[in-house]
């Protein structure tokens, strides 16, 4: 039996060697080290889903000033977050090698980002479930697994999924046609709202574990552009589950019957952090400049 996480499709279908040096345990521990982006990612994830849960943060007390506390409970692995403690210990030293006043400038772009969503944000929901790991059965020997940043029971009894993203929204017209910026919100308290316009893997793949696991619609998946206002979302018809459902068992037998995971040189080999080990990887980075442009901010989430 073997579990597939959508994120891990996307990294196969970037790159079939990034997903082998990431699926081998001791490749991973050696190479893969964590990023500012990936702790900034991590702390505001683990913050709101401490915020969102009511048996923990009432309703009433949702403030700013308790996310900007839990942010910096998670950053810190502390409080709420002290299982962690050890872990967030290594990962800072990892990102930022001691350097604080680097550290504090991206802690301070998370408080700023938290802060720009509780804006717009409805403080009042009560989510089903937050940052909780699910796993259906595709086949007999294929599960799909996920761990979902947050689901809502919407008024009609119908599901939404929302999956938070700090990074940038993906420069596409949804309107189709030349890529555009994204929009400002609509007003200074509302977030924008649109659909997301393209086809979407790791949202599919939610609407269908999510249909699957709590039997009921999931009417709508959201990515929640945290810094941006902005809401991407796509409403999924069954047709489009059931396509993605077959699309997505495809792709895991296409994994598993791969044996040589060859290497997909890329504009991001030079952010990969199996490049060491990656002669292909190397040589493509070199060519284009390694780190010489800014990665893109979505990558590590
Ligand atoms: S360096 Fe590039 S080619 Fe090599 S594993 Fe990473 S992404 Fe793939």
């Amino acid at each position: 039996m073997a579990t597939f996480y959508p994120t891990q499709i996307q990294t196969y279908l970037h790159c079939p060697r990034k997903y082998f040096f990431g699926k081998d345990r001791e490749i991973r521990a050696k190479y893969s080290k964590a990023s500012p982006h990936m702790l900034l990612g991590n702390a505001a994830h683990d913050a709101l889903q401490v915020f969102f849960d009511v048996t923990r943060v009432r309703p009433p007390e949702r403030t700013v000033e308790k996310l900007h506390e839990l942010f910096r409970d998670a950053w810190a692995g502390r409080a709420f977050f002290s299982r962690n403690g050890w872990k967030q210990k290594e990962a800072r030293e990892q990102a930022f090698g001691g350097d604080k006043a680097t550290e504090a400038a991206w802690g301070k772009k998370g408080l700023d980002m938290l802060w720009r969503y509780v804006q717009t944000a409805d403080l009042a929901a009560q989510p089903l479930t937050a940052e909780q790991f699910h796993e259906i059965w595709l086949t007999e020997h294929i599960t799909l697994g996920g761990k979902i940043d947050r689901i809502d029971r919407r008024a009609d009894g119908s599901l939404e999924v929302l999956d938070y993203k700090t990074g940038k929204p993906p420069r596409v017209d949804w309107k189709g046609g030349e890529p555009v910026k994204a929009p400002a919100a609509d007003d200074a308290t509302r977030r924008s709202v649109r659909p997301l316009g393209q086809d979407d893997l790791q949202l599919a793949a939610y609407a269908l574990l999510v249909t699957r696991k709590f039997r009921g619609k999931v009417a709508r998946c959201t990515y929640v552009y945290l810094n941006d206002d902005l809401d991407l979302f796509f409403e999924p018809t069954d047709e489009q589950i059931k396509e993605k459902e077959a699309e997505i068992v495809a792709y895991c037998d296409r994994i598993l019957a791969d044996r040589t995971f060859a290497p997909t040189p890329n504009p991001l080999c030079g952010w990969c952090d199996y490049r060491p080990i990656c002669p292909e990887g190397e040589a493509h980075a070199a060519t284009v400049g390694a780190g010489s442009s800014t990665p893109v901010e979505d990558v590590p989430f």
